[in-house]
């Protein structure tokens, strides 16, 4: 069950590191029972599973293609305190140029994570799925590229920018974001979900969408916005005026830091630390009090759940 009101330190070691994690300037002390809880906003969390590329064959990169992400659905049903919901951002599957095998990938992978005990899971396309048929095997078996939701408070709208092949969210797709945004509190907290970076990561290496600043101008005006993306196979923290930017693991290899080397090679396969840079994470809606006393720090926490064992 989610008590998260009662017997819990809002400074444990978690949120501790968690914060350190995000950059902030963590003061801890004199916070500790002095906070008034608002009771507007309830913490609570929910995991992001990214890049899990099912489909993928390659032994020096990850001899256990086929085995990593039913490992990741098992590690999430065995978390203590389970998510609200779950979220794939993108991915999903390896890319083919056969459509067929596009969705025989795409059946496999659904039939695996069906047995994820949170019923609650929303899935987003990455370029992988969606850029060679602009998304339409992804929309048979997945449902739409982009929506938004509410949960406890929270506005969550996921941001197609894959299934345009040039890499683009498209004027289409902003003005449905603008609108979608329009109802909302300039102070409103926001979670967009979405594949690739919104901003120029390294786009020699498509990490970066083309029109990603036109995408941030429309989220400018509003205070409390968060970016969770995937793409990058590695954790990455970036600012863009106030708004944050996380990327997250991946479950199938990982990635070079940006632009560290010419080429994005899959770092290696290491057989004496297997799943090495692979996991999930999960993501934490703190409450009003623990935001607004860590002056300066996002509103969600980030706890790292990596497959392999340190
Ligand atoms: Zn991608």
């Amino acid at each position: 069950m989610h008590d998260h009101d009662h017997g819990r330190d809002p400074f444990d070691r978690r949120h501790f590191l968690r914060l350190a994690g995000l950059g902030g300037v963590v003061f801890a002390s004199g916070l500790a029972g002095c906070a008034t809880r608002a009771a507007t906003t309830r913490e609570f969390h929910f995991v992001q599973l990214s890049d899990t590329h099912w489909g993928f064959e390659g032994p020096a990169v990850n001899p256990e293609a086929r085995t990593t992400l039913p490992r990741a659905v098992a590690a999430v049903n065995a978390l203590p305190d389970p998510p609200d919901f779950i979220v794939f951002t993108g991915d999903l599957t390896h890319t083919t140029d056969d459509p067929q095998e596009r969705r025989r990938r795409m059946r496999e992978f659904k039939a695996i994570v069906a047995d994820l005990k949170v019923r609650d899971v929303r899935f987003m396309p990455g370029e992988h799925d969606a850029s060679l048929d602009q998304g339409a095997a992804f929309q048979e078996l997945f449902g739409p590229t982009r929506f938004s939701f509410d949960h406890e408070g929270v506005h969550f709208v996921a941001i197609d920018n894959v299934s345009d092949p040039t890499a683009r969210v498209g004027e289409e797709q902003r003005a449905w974001l603008a609108s979608d945004l329009a109802r909302l509190d300039r102070g409103a907290p926001i979670v967009v979900l979405t594949h690739r970076p919104l901003f120029d990561l390294a786009p020699q290496w498509d990490w970066a969408t083309r029109d990603g600043a036109d995408v941030v101008a429309t989220l400018m005006p509003y205070e409390n916005v968060t970016v969770f993306y995937g793409h990058i196979h590695q954790e990455h923290h970036h600012m863009t005026g106030h708004i944050a930017h996380h990327a997250a693991t991946s479950l199938i290899f990982p990635l070079p830091a940006p632009g560290s080397q010419p080429k994005r090679t899959p770092i290696p396969w290491d057989a004496a630390q297997p799943f090495r840079g692979l996991g999930f994470r999960e993501i934490e809606r703190h409450d009003a009090a623990t935001t607004a006393a860590v002056a300066g720090s996002a509103a969600f926490g980030i706890e790292q759940y990596p497959l392999g064992r340190a």
